[in-house]
């Protein structure tokens, strides 16, 4: 079952206005299900927004964020309960360790490294939570097309592709995430006992 998401997202809101509306649609989700938020603890673009949009709804959100990001950043004010770490790995991983399901919205090379950590991860079996990439105006389809080609190329094998899930939206985001806490009574995707995280 589902108790805690995590939200990789943009430091910066992007040009489109979709954006800022999704992360806004994405925080009113999760809040809606009683579900905690976990993200990268800032106050700026589209990470601002989501978590604003969270507690707005009167939802739970846990910000991780290294020390020396803590200005740059802007550790946001007002939200349950602010992490800081000492290391841009130790906050990465108390993301993914703290999460039981990953929401990938658009963003720019840290959110894409968050992408590849958990996909890899999960790879190696060292998770097996839930990745949703949410795919609106078709952001992700040049990191899918990639993403294709390495399974074509021979450098991946094809059933990769289950290791994550793809939605054109927040409300397809959320019934893949909601099939997947219904599956989860009694299922064994949380984090396998012998992992790492
Ligand atoms: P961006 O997508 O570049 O706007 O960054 C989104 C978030 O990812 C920000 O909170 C960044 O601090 C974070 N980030 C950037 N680089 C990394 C990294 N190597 N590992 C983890 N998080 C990162």
């Amino acid at each position: 079952m589902i108790e805690s998401v995590c939200v990789f997202c943009g430091s910066r809101p992007g040009r489109s206005v979709a954006y800022a509306q999704l992360a806004r649609d994405t925080g009113r989700s999760i809040a809606r299900r009683g579900w905690r938020l976990v993200y990268g603890g800032g106050d700026i673009g589209l990470m601002g927004i989501l978590a604003t949009a969270v507690l707005e709804a009167g939802g739970e959100v846990i910000g991780i964020l290294p020390r020396r990001l803590l200005d740059r950043e802007v550790a946001k004010g007002g939200i349950s309960e602010l992490v800081v770490t000492a290391t841009m790995f130790e906050r990465k991983e108390r993301m993914i360790s703290g999460a039981d399901a990953f929401l990938v919205l658009p963003g720019g090379f840290g959110t894409l490294d968050e992408l590849l950590e958990v996909v890899t991860l999960r790879q190696l079996g060292y998770h097996d939570k839930p990745i949703v990439l949410v795919d609106v105006d078709g952001f992700w389809q040049p990191c899918l097309a990639l993403f294709d080609r390495l399974i074509g190329e021979g450098f991946a094998d094809p059933s990769t592709r289950r290791l994550w899930s793809v939605a054109d939206g927040a409300e397809k985001a959320f019934a893949l995430l909601d099939a997947a806490h219904a599956r989860g009574r009694g299922g064994d995707w949380r984090a396998r006992e012998d992992s790492n995280l």
